[in-house]
């Protein structure tokens, strides 16, 4: 496997891995198209269609993979990152606008690829949210069906942009741990066989959702309430610049929003 870690501004943005899979070459997750460098491969698979991961899929001249029911935004890309501007601000430019995609594929649970990959369909993060699971060697590629992972500072974070879905993410999740897996991959941005990590994860997401989950507040206040109880939060926090700007703060709005809805349901 071939891992290409892209940075934005110094900062490890996206992790991409190449498989060779007998005759056939796979890049899981591209990346942004402002980071884009040439690949030759045979298939691009993208765990979901955000800017950051699957931005630069137009740019390569292969088949591209996506959940089978948001497959004409990546033939037709425009609207994507239009509507990707509202939620990531500043940040959409910075992963650049994606170029059409001439043949894309689609893709739904239980789909294989190339007689190695399952595909497993994990809504909640984004509603065209897969995991891809090579068999073999019971390596997922979670995608952000499983948090940020930072080894450099040994802290695992939400990646839960709005619109996040708590309760459906947490079924995806539980999906998830049920597979046999030695390897875990994230996008952001790195492998680790400590599996374990998926666990405090799901921990995490119950324990901001009920420190959040009584009253609206601003993010710098939920932040606060965050680091109290989640000593990742308070690394971060310490740590500042682009993970707190763009990871932490983005997630607590997709937590803060999926909260307000459910309180104005009840
Ligand atoms: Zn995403």
């Amino acid at each position: 496997m071939q891992i290409i870690t892209k940075y934005l501004e110094k900062v490890p943005l996206l992790t991409t891995y190449i498989l060779n899979l007998g005759d056939v070459k796979v890049v899981i997750d591209p990346g942004p198209a402002s980071l884009h460098s040439p690949l030759d491969v045979d298939a691009v698979l993208c765990t979901h269609i955000h800017l950051d991961h699957c931005g630069s899929a137009g740019h390569i001249n292969s088949p591209v993979y996506v959940h089978e029911r948001y497959t004409k935004y990546v033939t037709e890309p425009l609207k994507l990152y239009e509507a990707s501007k509202t939620v990531l601000g500043i940040f959409a430019e910075k992963f650049g606008a994606p170029l059409p995609s001439r043949q894309v594929v689609g893709v739904r649970d239980q789909t294989r690829l190339f007689d190695v990959i399952d595909v497993i369909y994990t809504p909640g993060h984004a509603p065209h949210h897969v995991v891809y699971y090579e068999r073999d060697n019971k390596t997922l590629f979670i995608g952000d069906g499983g948090g940020v992972y930072i080894p450099e500072l040994g802290v695992i974070v939400p990646t839960t942009p709005p619109p996040f879905k708590l309760d459906i993410y947490l079924q995806s999740l539980h999906k998830i741990k049920s597979l046999d897996v030695d390897t875990v991959c994230f996008p952001h941005y790195s492998c680790t066989r400590n599996i374990e990590i998926l666990k405090v994860h799901e921990q995490q997401i119950r324990s901001w959702a009920e420190t959040l989950k009584d009253v609206d507040m601003p993010i710098d206040e939920a932040l606060r309430l965050l680091a109290r109880v989640d000593e990742n939060v308070a690394k971060i926090l310490t740590v500042g610049g682009f993970y707190a700007e763009f990871y932490l703060k983005i997630s607590v709005l997709g937590f803060l929003d999926y909260l307000k809805s459910q309180r104005a349901a009840s």
